[in-house]
C-alpha cells in the first residue's frame, strides 16, 4: 500500500517529485492536518507546530520529518513516548544561513537598507549614513557548530577576528574551526564588537541575551541573531539599542513570528528580515531533498543519517 505523507508546510518541488515517483500519496498544506489519522509520514518546516494533540490524533504516523534544523517546534517528547521518530536535514541550509549572516552584519554595520530607502524617497543622505568598517573586528559567536563554524570561514576571510563561547565542544573543536573559545559568555560579551547567535532555542538558550547579558556588551556594538527568536528577550534588546550600548542588530528571527510592525522591528538602526536565512533556491531544494529522502528511510526501515528521536 502506498504510503501517506503530509506536507504540511511549502516544499521544493524537488523533494515533492522524489516522493511520488517513488508511490507515496501526499497532501498537502492544512488540508495534511485534516488527514492526521491517516498519515504515515508528517514533513513540516518551522511554521507548524508539531503538538502532542496532533500526536495523539495520529495513530498511524510514524515518523516526522523536519525539513531544516531547528526542531523546537516539534514536541519531542510526546513523540518519544509514542514511539514517533523524528529526523530533520540538518545540513542543507548551513551555507544559507552563514551568508545571510554576514549579510546581515554588513546591512546593519553599512546602514544599507536603510540608505536605499531614503534614496527611493528621492533623498542623498550621505553624513546619516557613515558606517562601521567589519575588517579588524573581533566577532564573537556564541555556539559554533555547523552554522557558527560557516560564519567563522567567512569572517576570517573578511579580515575580522574570531571568538567563540560554546561550552559544549571542546576547546581543540573550537580552534580547529577557526575561533579563540573564550570560557564564559561575559568574557565574549567584553571583547566582540560584532555578536552572532548560532545556539538552538532550548530552556537553557531562552533569553541567554538579556538585560543582565547585554550588559556585557561593549558599547557601540553590533548584534546579530540568524538562530532562533526567543534568545533575545526582545524587551532588553530595544532598551540596550536606545541607550546605544548595541549600535545596531541584524535580526532575523522573533520571538512571535510574524512580528508586526513592533518597536523592535521598526527602530532605525535595526535590519530585520522575515526568517528568510534558508530561503535560497539551492537550500530549499537540498532540504526538500534531504528530507524526503530521511523520511523515506524512516517509513522503510532503513537507516538514518539525522535522527532526532
Ligand atoms: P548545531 O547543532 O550544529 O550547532 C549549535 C551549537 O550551539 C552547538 O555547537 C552547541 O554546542 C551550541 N550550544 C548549545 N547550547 C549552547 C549554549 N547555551 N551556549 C553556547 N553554545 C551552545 O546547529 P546549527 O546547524 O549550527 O544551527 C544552529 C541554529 O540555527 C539551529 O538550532 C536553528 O535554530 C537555527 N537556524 C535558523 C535558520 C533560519 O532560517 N534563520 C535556519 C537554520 C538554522
Amino acid at each position: 500500500m502506498a504510503y501517506v505523507i503530509g506536507i504540511a508546510d511549502p516544499l521544493h518541488d524537488a523533494g515533492l517529485e522524489w516522493l511520488r515517483t517513488r508511490g507515496a500519496q501526499l497532501i498537502e498544506g492544512d488540508a495534511a492536518l485534516d488527514a492526521l489519522p491517516h498519515l504515515d509520514a508528517l514533513i513540516v518546516r518551522s511554521r507548524t507546530k508539531v503538538t502532542r494533540e496532533m500526536l495523539q490524533q495520529a495513530t498511524r504516523l510514524k515518523v516526522v520529518g523536519r525539513a531544516g534544523v531547528g526542531v523546537d517546534n516539534i514536541d519531542l517528547d510526546a513523540a518519544r513516548e509514542r514511539g514517533v521518530i523524528v529526523v530533520n536535514a540538518p545540513q542543507a541550509t548551513t551555507e544559507a544561513v552563514a551568508e545571510h549572516t554576514i549579510a546581515l552584519m554588513f546591512a546593519a554595520a553599512r546602514h544599507i537598507p536603510q540608505a536605499d530607502a531614503s534614496m527611493k524617497q528621492g533623498r542623498w543622505e550621505k553624513k546619516r549614513f557613515l558606517g562601521l568598517e567589519l575588517q579588524g573586528r573581533v566577532l564573537g559567536l556564541i555556539g559554533i557548530g555547523r552554522i557558527g563554524a560557516a560564519v567563522a570561514r567567512r569572517a576570517r576571510g573578511l579580515g575580522m577576528y574570531v571568538l567563540a563561547y560554546d561550552p559544549y565542544l571542546p576547546a581543540g573543536v573550537i580552534a580547529e574551526r577557526g575561533a579563540e573559545p573564550v570560557p564564559t559568555l561575559e568574557a565574549l560579551l567584553n571583547r566582540a564588537d560584532v555578536v552572532s547567535i548560532h545556539v538552538p532555542l532550548t530552556e537553557e538558550t531562552r533569553h541567554l541575551l538579556n538585560r543582565e547579558t547585554l550588559a556585557w556588551m561593549k558599547p557601540g556594538s553590533i548584534l546579530i541573531c540568524t538562530a532562533r527568536g526567543g534568545v533575545i528577550e526582545e524587551e532588553a534588546l530595544l532598551e540596550a539599542l536606545e541607550e546605544g550600548r548595541v549600535y545596531a542588530a541584524g535580526l532575523d528571527v522573533f520571538e512571535h513570528e510574524p512580528p508586526g510592525a513592533t518597536r523592535l522591528v521598526t527602530h532605525p538602526r535595526v535590519v530585520a528580515t522575515p526568517h528568510i536565512a534558508a530561503q535560497t533556491q539551492e537550500a530549499q531544494r537540498r532540504v526538500a531533498l534531504d528530507i524526503a529522502a530521511e523520511v523515506w528511510n524512516a517509513l522503510e526501515g532503513g537507516s538514518l543519517r539525522w535522527r532526532v528521536v
